[in-house]
This record gives structure tokens, sequence and C-alpha cells, in this order.
């Protein structure tokens, strides 16, 4: 059991996945919900006009917005884009733009190709060459 400090209120709490303890994460649910109810019944409002209604903080509901949970598209189109973390473009979905995504794959391919290439099958062949000398030292 891992104890850490709520990411929302600070209490100390025993994790089980998340970084906020389990009264934030209620209240956490709550928000979504009154949200969801509020812009399906009351769809094309700007976030910030969610936002004032429901008395959320925008930044939550364009947390909402990028983990999928909440569909940009009962939105005011005007408002549901924001900028990809790494390199500032505006994105409509997610976390990175299309191009930070390929660029962080193709990293990850990279370090994964240099962990299995060419070092390792050098090794192997100097590891023969040591032995093949060893035998012929006899
Ligand atoms: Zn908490
Ligand atoms: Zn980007």
């Amino acid at each position: 059991m891992e104890l850490v400090n709520c990411a929302r209120c600070g209490k100390v709490f025993a994790r089980v996945g998340k970084n906020i303890c389990p009264d934030c994460l209620a209240e956490e649910e709550e928000t979504f919900k009154k949200v969801r109810e509020f812009i399906e019944e009351n769809p094309g409002l700007t976030v910030h006009e969610v936002a004032e209604k429901c008395a959320v903080a925008p930044k939550k509901i364009y947390g909402f917005l990028k983990e999928g949970r909440l569909q940009r598209q009962k939105f005011n189109a005007s408002e549901t884009k924001w900028r990809c973390e790494s390199c500032g473009a505006y994105i409509t979905s997610g976390r990175l733009c299309q191009n930070c995504q390929k660029i962080l794959k193709d990293e990850m391919l990279a370090h994964e190709n240099e962990k299995l290439k060419p070092d390792a099958r050098k090794k192997t062949i100097e590891k023969g060459k040591i032995h093949l000398s060893r035998l012929q030292d006899r």
C-alpha cells in the first residue's frame, strides 16, 4: 500500500491508481456529471459560458475534453481547441498534436532499436574473438 498526498486537497491517502483521494475523486465525478448534464441540455455554449453556469473552472472542462470524456461537438466550436503541450499548436483532441505524437513515437522506436541493435551484436562477435584467441594460445 502506497501512501501519497492528494494532488487536489493535500490529504494523505492510500493510492489505488489515481493521484487524488477518494473524496476528491467523488467530487470530480460530481463536477463531471454536472457539466455533462448541463451541456446535454444546453449545447452550443462556449467552454467559458459552461464553466460560469456550472461554477466550474474552465481548466476542468478542458481536462474532460482532453480525456475525451466530454464531446467537443456539444460546445461552441470557437473554444473547443487547446494547445499542444509540446509545441503549442492548436489541437482538438488529446494532449499532443499529430506531429508531436509522431515525433514521440519515432523517438520511442529509435530507443527500442538502440537497445536491440548493433551494439549487442558487436559484443557477441567480440566474445567470439576472445574465445578463438584463447584457443590459439594453447
Ligand atoms: Zn483530496
Ligand atoms: Zn505539437
